[in-house]
């Protein structure tokens, strides 16, 4: 899931501004179009009147009096009706003659690898405190927050794990703090309460299904994170957008894990797809459609379609066991292909290659691979 984002806002306010390039000097004839050293500006949330002004302090100590922060790459102040509103905006504007077809670039010289933090909240739901000491004693989020600090990131991002009030959600959005991807309580209760007991027939262990849909969950709103921050276009469903780098995320994890994990993330399709072989007819209401999630059969398929696409040997049982039709199959090659030339172009530049391999033991963009995809 993904919530209006303080990015989205700050895409639209530079866009909207894209059509005003003299803007600044529009307003008064005053007005620097940079601020010097000690230097500020104050606008008046009354007039309106933007005003320059020069430190008569050094900054230093006006920063500790005033409780000031930092800022980050950039702030956008925008007036609604007789308001004035700032947002951090983890986005540059381009340079003046910049070619950038989408308007805003990231700067990449500034984003830098590390910046995960992890946060177990104290539950609300007293019940779950056995959550909160299981997660802490697998080393759940630090495990997250390793997996992803190859990421080079325009910001510091958080994430957490706490209660919903009863809701069994995961999410990303921007929150005052910062970029936070979110996993409530409730969810991860959800996976351990339908994880299997035993192991399943075909191998799915009980710490492979909580494992491995865990990953996928953080996987997934940390896909939502990287296309908010990097300025990331996404044609079609986000929320299939997500997934998709969610399955190519975990079948890059060294060797042993994809197989593991990506099954153990396909168990949480189990219950909607055991009667597959014996009913395969499901009726489903028609609003069903109109959801911006696949429906869990179609991301089930999806999951097995691109793992399947990237290593027919590893996971070619997912054919022959008739878990993915025939009909289908035969294009995941292809569709995998499409993913990872997405990785590539987007993702691949705010990647550190060197600390992925070391963390992954393989990397999530391989230079020996062709870039672009086949017909
Ligand atoms: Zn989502």
């Amino acid at each position: 899931m993904r919530t209006a984002t303080a990015a989205s806002l700050a895409l639209f306010l530079i866009g909207s501004m894209s059509g005003f390039p003299n803007l600044a000097t529009a307003q008064s004839p005053e007005v620097s179009s940079t601020i010097d050293d000690s230097d500020g500006v104050f606008i008046d949330g009354t007039t309106f009147q933007i005003r320059p002004g020069k430190g008569k302090s050094d900054a230093i100590s006006a920063i500790k009096g005033l409780g000031a922060r930092e800022l980050g790459p950039g702030a956008i102040v925008f007036r609604s009706g007789q308001k004035l509103y700032i947002v951090d905006a983890p986005l540059r504007l381009p340079a003046e003659n910049s070619a950038n077809r989408s308007g805003v670039v990231i700067d990449a010289q500034k984003g830098r690898t590390n910046r995960i933090h992890i946060e177990y909240v104290p539950p609300e739901n007293p019940d779950h405190q056995y959550l909160v000491e299981a997660l802490k004693a697998k080393g759940a989020l630090e495990m997250m927050q390793r997996l992803f600090s190859p990421f080079r990131l325009p910001a510091d991002l958080t994430i957490k794990t706490r209660g919903c009030s009863g809701m069994v959600n995961a999410w990303y959005a921007v929150e005052e703090s910062g970029p936070t991807v979110t996993v409530c309580y409730e969810y991860v209760d959800d996976i351990m309460k339908h994880a299997p007991m035993e192991t399943t027939p075909d191998g799915v262990t009980r710490e492979d299904a909580i494992c491995g849909q865990f990953q996928f969950v953080i996987a997934h709103e940390m896909g939502h994170a990287l296309f908010d921050l990097y300025g990331i276009p996404v044609f079609g469903r986000e929320e299939d957008a997500a997934d998709q780098f969610a399955t190519y995320f975990m079948l890059h994890m060294g060797t042993h894990a994809p197989r593991t994990y990506i099954t153990g993330a396909a168990y949480a399709y189990n219950e909607y797809l055991k009667n597959y072989q014996d009913d395969p007819k499901v009726v489903v209401p028609l609003k069903a459609f109109a959801s911006n999630h696949g429906a869990p059969q179609e991301r089930f398929f999806n999951l097995v379609c691109i793992a399947y696409g990237a290593q027919p040997v590893l996971f070619a049982d997912v054919v022959e066991k008739g878990l993915l039709p025939k009909t289908r199959a035969g294009s995941c090659a292809y569709e995998f292909k499409t993913i990872r030339y997405a990785v590539h172009r987007e993702i691949g530049p705010h990647l550190d290659w060197t600390l992925s391999r070391s963390v992954w033991g393989k990397t999530l963009v391989d230079n020996t691979v062709q870039l672009a995809p086949s017909p």
